[in-house]
């Protein structure tokens, strides 16, 4: 699914921010970059930036028009500080776009689109998005780095697909970690009523001391591990002989 979701930069003046979107894209599990006739690639620059991430930026394809990169997608979304005069479908939440954009990425190819540092993208470049999106930001200066909107865009992606059942992301807990069921904790509070009478911490039925430490242990939580220790120590306790 993130395999689909292809970042395209245009025209991008500094090399640094190839490198840098690169980066940002692969700690959010992006891989799919594209280059539309960028300034100076490849570049030193470009790599010394991409830090962890030039395994990216040396498979990024170069290509000669916006038209190219995303003539196979089926949703292309220009990423805009600006709002243009273009009646185009417009998200003014990334969550919203990226939410959209995940359920399309699924089955075909889907693009975000960054324009040049110094005048984003043209009106005809616009015209071949589907939708636009923006990110929100300080009304009197709420123009990101080129790099710096990639990452946002490319966080909101992730978080998008990270929620989804099918993603594979959230992996179940090891049993030990899991809450105990019910049942478990029913068991144990018998248990522990039962130590304390036997103890004779308990001199009669009380069930208010008793519903003061259930409550105890419904604010702690214990895992199953830590309630199986708790069980460990209980029985321990009912081998001890009463004292003389
Ligand atoms: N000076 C340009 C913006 C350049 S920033 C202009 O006025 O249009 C480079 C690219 O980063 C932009 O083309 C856009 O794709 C992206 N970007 C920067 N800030 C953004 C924001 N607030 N929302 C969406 N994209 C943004």
């Amino acid at each position: 699914m993130l395999s689909n979701i292809r970042i395209v930069l245009v025209q991008t003046y500094h090399p640094g921010n190839i490198g840098a979107s690169a980066r940002a894209m692969k700690t959010m599990g992006l891989s799919d970059l594209v280059l539309v006739n960028p300034r100076r690639f490849p570049d030193p620059e470009a790599t010394r930036l991409a830090a962890g991430a030039e395994d990216l930026v040396e498979s990024a394809r170069v290509v000669g028009s916006l038209a190219e990169a995303v003539a196979d997608c089926v949703q292309v979304i220009g990423a805009s500080a600006r709002l243009r005069s273009l009646p185009l479908p417009h998200f003014d939440e990334p969550d919203t776009m990226a939410r959209e954009l995940i359920e399309q990425a699924a089955t075909d190819p889907v693009a975000l689109v960054f324009g040049r540092e110094r005048f984003g993208l043209t009106n005809d470049e616009i015209r071949l998005c589907s939708h636009q999106v923006s990110i929100p930001a300080n009304p009197a200066y709420g123009i990101l780095n080129l790099s710096q909107a990639v990452q946002v865009l490319a966080y909101e992606v992730f978080k998008a697909w990270r929620r989804r059942p099918d993603s594979g992301y959230r992996r179940a807990l090891p049993t030990e970690q899991r809450q105990p069921t019910r049942e478990h904790l029913g068991h144990f509070h018998d248990h522990l009523g039962r130590v304390m009478a036997a103890s004779g911490f308990l001199t009669q039925p009380h069930a208010h001391t008793e519903t003061q430490l259930q409550m105890l242990f419904a604010r702690a939580q214990p895992s199953r591990k830590e309630l199986s220790l708790l069980r460990g120590l209980l029985a321990a306790l009912e081998r001890q002989p009463p004292e003389a």
